[in-house]
């Protein structure tokens, strides 16, 4: 089964149990691909976002 590397805990998790996440800078990069655990979500992203 495919994993995904956790963009902020550095784990690696089931395709299944991460959030894919599109983040738009204003950089070079334009748009990153992030994938996070459900855990780093909550407790980080969410907050971000708000
Ligand atoms: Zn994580």
């Amino acid at each position: 089964m495919a994993t995904e590397t956790c963009a902020v805990c550095d784990g690696e998790f089931p395709f299944d149990s991460t959030v894919h996440l599109l983040v738009h800078t204003n950089t070079e990069d334009g748009v990153l691909e992030w994938y996070v655990c459900q855990q780093c979500y909550e407790q980080d992203v969410a907050s971000l976002l708000e």
